[in-house]
Formats: C-alpha cells, sequence, structure tokens
C-alpha cells in the first residue's frame, strides 16, 4: 500500500496525481480549478510553502496548512565540482535522515540523479549507500523536490533524470512509479519519459512488472559481472535471481516498451575486469537491444576493491566492441566533490553523530 503520509501523519499533497489533488479540493468545498493552481504551484512554479501561493486566498491556505504537509527539503550541503561543474547536493528531510542526489552538466541538458530510499537493503559490496542497510524509503514527493529544489537553485530546467542515486528503486516499488508519472505529467515539469531512466540491480518480478505500467523510461541493469558465480560474489541479490531469469526479464521489458537498455558494469580490479570476462559478457548479451555502460569502480574506504588500470579498462572495451557490442565508459563527474553514490551522505553521517527521528516511518 502506498503510503501518503508524512513523518508526522499529515497528508503528503505533493506526492498526489491531479485526479488526487482535485478530489480533496473538492472535499474542502472547493472547484476544480483551485486545484489546478495549487498543482501549478506545486509542480510548475516550485512553491517552498503554502504561504508562497498568493493566487489561492489566505483562508484556502490556512485550511490547507491544517490540512496536508507540503514537502520540501533543507539543502544541508551544497559542493561544486572545480573540474566539471558537477554538483553535490545533501538534502534534510523532516524526520532529521539526509539524503544525496547530483546535478551534471552534459551537451545535451542538465541531468540530475536521485536518491529513491534512505541508505539501501541489497548489501552490493563496492557500494557505500548499503553499508548502513535501509532506513526508509523515499515518497515521491521526496524523490520530486530534489529535482525541484535543484532547479530552484541552479535556474536551469532539468532535462534528465536518473534512478541511480542510494536506493533500489524496485524494492520502493510503487512510489517510484507514482514518481515517474508525476514527474512526467504535462501539468507538472513534465520531462519526457525518454529522458527517465531507473536503474536496478535485477529484482525479477519488479522488471517484469515495470513492463506492464505503460511507461516508455529507459531501463538500467547492474550487471557486474558475466556469470552468476562472480555476480554472487558482489551482489548478494544475485543469489536470489538467476543471471539468465533477470535477463530474460530485460529483454521482456525490451519487447514490451521498445526502449534499449543499458546494462552497468563496474570494473573492479581482479574481480570482474580480465578479458575472458569481456568475452563472457559479449556473449551473455550478445542477443540482447542494448549497450554497456562501464564504470570505473568508485573505492570506498570500507571495502578494499580497486578500480581497474586505465589499460584494463580500455582492452575491456576494445574486447566488447570487437564483438558487436556498444559500449561507453562513464565519465568520472565530479571527481573531486565526494566520489561514489552514497559516500557524501556517509561522511555527513559519520561527521554529525546527529540523533535521528523514526517516528511515522513507512
Ligand atoms: N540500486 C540501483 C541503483 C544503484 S546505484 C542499482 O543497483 O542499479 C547506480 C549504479 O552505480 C549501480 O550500477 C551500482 O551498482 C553502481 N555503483 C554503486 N557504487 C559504486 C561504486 N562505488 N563504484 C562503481 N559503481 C558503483
Amino acid at each position: 500500500m502506498l503510503d501518503l503520509l508524512d513523518c508526522n501523519g499529515k497528508k503528503d499533497i505533493k506526492s498526489m496525481t491531479l485526479e488526487e489533488v482535485t478530489a480533496q479540493m473538492a472535499a474542502l468545498g472547493e472547484k476544480s480549478f483551485r486545484a489546478k493552481q495549487l498543482y501549478d504551484w506545486m509542480h510548475v512554479k516550485l512553491a517552498e510553502g503554502f504561504d508562497d501561493m498568493s493566487s489561492l486566498s489566505i483562508p484556502l491556505r490556512q485550511k490547507l496548512k491544517e490540512n496536508y504537509s507540503l514537502t520540501c527539503l533543507k539543502v544541508v550541503d551544497e559542493r561544486v565540482s572545480q573540474v566539471d561543474g558537477t554538483r553535490k547536493y545533501l538534502f534534510g528531510l523532516e524526520d532529521g535522515h539526509v539524503i544525496e542526489s547530483v546535478w551534471m552538466q552534459y551537451h545535451h541538458g542538465n541531468s540530475v540523479c536521485i536518491s529513491s530510499q534512505v541508505g539501501c537493503r541489497m548489501g552490493c559490496r563496492f557500494c557505500a549507500s548499503t553499508l548502513d542497510g535501509l532506513e526508509r524509503n523515499l515518497r515521491p514527493s521526496e524523490m520530486l523536490e530534489q529535482i525541484y529544489r535543484i532547479q530552484s537553485i541552479t535556474g536551469e530546467r532539468v532535462s534528465n533524470v536518473v534512478v541511480m542515486g542510494s536506493g533500489e528503486p524496485m524494492d520502493n516499488y510503487d512510489n517510484v512509479i507514482r514518481f515517474l508519472r508525476l514527474v512526467s505529467h504535462e501539468k507538472g515539469l513534465n520531462i519526457s519519459q525518454r529522458s527517465l531512466t531507473i536503474s536496478t540491480c535485477g529484482i525479477v518480478p519488479g522488471i517484469r512488472k515495470f513492463a506492464e505500467e505503460g511507461l516508455a523510461v529507459t531501463l538500467a541493469l547492474s550487471l557486474h559481472a558475466p556469470n552468476d558465480e562472480v555476480r554472487k560474489t558482489l551482489m548478494p541479490v544475485a543469489n536470489s535471481y538467476k543471471l539468465q531469469d533477470v535477463l530474460e526479464a530485460c529483454h521482456y521489458y525490451y519487447e514490451k516498451t521498445g526502449r534499449r537498455l543499458t546494462f552497468e558494469y563496474s570494473l573492479v580490479r581482479g574481480v570482474n575486469d580480465n578479458l575472458d570476462e569481456a568475452r563472457a559478457l559479449a556473449k551473455l548479451i550478445k542477443d540482447q537491444h542494448g549497450h554497456v555502460n562501464l564504470i570505473p569502480v568508485n573505492p570506498i574506504k570500507e571495502r578494499d576493491y580497486v578500480q581497474s588500470g586505465q589499460k584494463a579498462i580500455q582492452d575491456f572495451k576494445n574486447l566488447l566492441e570487437k564483438n558487436g557490442i556498444n559500449v561507453t565508459i562513464r565519465r568520472e563527474m565530479g571527481r573531486d566533490i565526494g566520489g561514489a553514490c552514497g559516500q557524501l551522505r556517509r561522511s555527513y553521517k559519520e561527521a554529525s553523530a546527529a540523533p535521528q527521528c523514526t517516528e511515522g516511518e513507512g
């Protein structure tokens, strides 16, 4: 069940669809054009509070305050890369948790990488986001807000969103689907579904269900190994789902949506980066419609994984290409400002032993 209450038990109006907002306003005795205005204040004008909604009467704003919460993230830290202009944000949630988001500039537009959960319970060995497990799921409004706040701060339109920050989107399925519908809604930020990507560690029932949603979103699969044996050493989820089943589900997603897939492969020295593994990977995905994105692993201090050397990365790429696979090497954006997925949040948590309220968590 979707939990649309915030941590104080109030209804989270920013997580509601326009139809739901309209029904809520009708229950308060308001006309439907008021619902449209409210929706516009939340999702287009990116208002930070009900009091900013100047086209709504003061009594109506008062009624809204009494009945609903308007989720708004607080900037706890902002870091700007001197190398490539990438910005990393730490946002504070109403219950004291912090989450991490990243803004990147590409020639085709601005992209934001958002978190879908506070922490993660998937346990991938090289990933900082999962070290303390899952704290809680993010609500749709908390995913939207990462984009809204960044767009307000930078003053620049966000054209691409990748759900590739902390968390496993398929482990917070209903909230993520609702988020995708809201962020691509024509009366909201209206980001094209083709410009949205969600990355999963490979939860088979989730991928199959996602294929049925009628969304034209790009699916990225965290593959990281060419066989189950190596994959199990990196990703505990590989004990639950066999690679063959994961890839079949991905192919089903392609057939249903027509969207080409992305296979993410983080290269770890001596673990998954030799040429036999490149050959096995090429064979594994040769019939899939998609490309491989090689990610030089970003070492975290809690683990002793080491990045593959430049030559090993290049050789791995060349071998895939020789076997007819499209490959890109992910540019390391914002290297100077907090490293990989979840590392900025982690260093913040270590530095501040701030108590966190857990009340009302879903
Ligand atoms: N749970 C989702 C999203 C996670 S993060 C998933 O598993 O896909 C997005 C990508 O970054 C995933 O491919 C993840 O495996 C990878 N990743 C996480 N930490 C990393 C690190 N330290 N170095 C390289 N890649 C990393």
